[in-house]
């Protein structure tokens, strides 16, 4: 099996070379790659590389994710979220080849308490949200064999993330703020990845099977109590850790006043995927953990 990976140094990107090393030969592409070219503000650079590769199965982990950032570069956070997928798509279309993209929980309105399923209808507040949808409706439209995955609050141990931030905060201050009125799972790219390996193994025997699935780790929580589960398993797992904080106060979103709107109601089903490629989700806290320990 020939993969192409797009935006293999981001966070899901880097796991995926990962994942799907074992399943044939990966060729793995990042913005500034020599040979081929990687770079999604290209689209017309990034058709021909996916002509000249003719890959079986085009893996996309490449994506505008600055979420503030992107409502001052509205024009740019589409090129890359919905019209460079979508001539991917087309691409994959006329080649006959799988795509897998991800999408996010951003596309919803966060309303309500109840976890969203795949068929609620989308409505983005920000343009991160407006981009990422009409990517998946681009890739859909293309007629190519297709996996969205939707995921949310997804972390990994390289790079920065909340919970380092969190836990060098909580070194420095003896109180800390932290939002306690959005609600959703975090999920680490590392399941992601797992995931995706396992899903295209499967739809090459199912491919009636392809679509929109929502992805996400098990339970769900706020960042303000993912914050202190954070810091208090640091504490745990190492003693010789100074925390200076005793406290992490909740506050509503409105104390942190932010470019982009984020939904309150970040839930996502993940019933469809479980039962459909046969798979277990594990609870947030249990990647989390195994993230900590990797980086404490
Ligand atoms: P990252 O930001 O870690 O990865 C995105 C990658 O795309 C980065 O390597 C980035 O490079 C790269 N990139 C940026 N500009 C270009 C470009 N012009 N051409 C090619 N690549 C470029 O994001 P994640 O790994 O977390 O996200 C993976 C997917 O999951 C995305 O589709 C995202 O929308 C989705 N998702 C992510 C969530 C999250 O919380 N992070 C939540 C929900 C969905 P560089 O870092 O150098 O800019």
């Amino acid at each position: 099996m020939n993969i192409l990976l797009f935006g293999k140094g981001g966070q899901v990107g880097w796991e995926l070379q990962r994942s799907l090393s074992v399943l044939g030969q990966v060729t793995a592409l990042d913005f500034d790659s020599q040979e081929h070219c990687g770079d999604f503000s290209n689209p017309a650079g990034i058709a021909d590389t996916v002509r000249a590769l003719r890959p079986d199965v085009i893996v996309n982990a490449a994506a505008h994710t600055a979420v503030d950032k992107a409502e001052s570069e509205p024009d740019r956070a589409r090129l890359l979220n919905a019209t460079t997928p979508g001539v991917v798509a087309q691409e994959a279309a006329r080649l006959g080849a799988w795509l897998v993209h991800y999408s996010t929980d951003y596309v919803f309105d966060g309303s309500g308490t109840r976890p969203w399923v795949e068929t609620d209808a989308p409505a983005p507040l920000s343009v991160y949200g407006r981009t990422k949808l009409e990517g998946e409706q681009l890739i859909q439209q293309s007629g190519c064999r297709h996996l969205i995955l939707r995921t949310s609050w997804v972390y990994a141990a390289r790079g920065g993330n909340f919970a380092k931030t969190m836990l060098r905060l909580a070194q420095e201050r003896e109180r800390l703020t932290v939002i306690d009125d959005q609600w959703g799972a975090p999920t680490g790219a590392d399941v992601l990845a797992d995931v995706t390996a396992h899903a295209i193994r499967h739809l090459a025997r199912k491919p009636e099977d392809g679509g929109l699935y929502h992805c996400v780790a098990g339970g769900e929580t706020t960042w303000n109590s993912y914050a202190k589960y954070v810091v208090s398993h640091a504490r745990k797992a190492q003693p010789a850790i100074e925390i200076k904080a005793t406290e992490i106060a909740p506050v509503p979103t409105s104390a942190f006043p932010t470019p982009a709107v984020r939904p309150h109601n970040s839930r996502l089903d993940t019933s469809k995927l479980r039962a459909t490629f046969g798979l277990t989700l594990p609870p947030w806290q249990q990647g989390v953990a195994r993230m900590l320990t990797e980086i404490l």
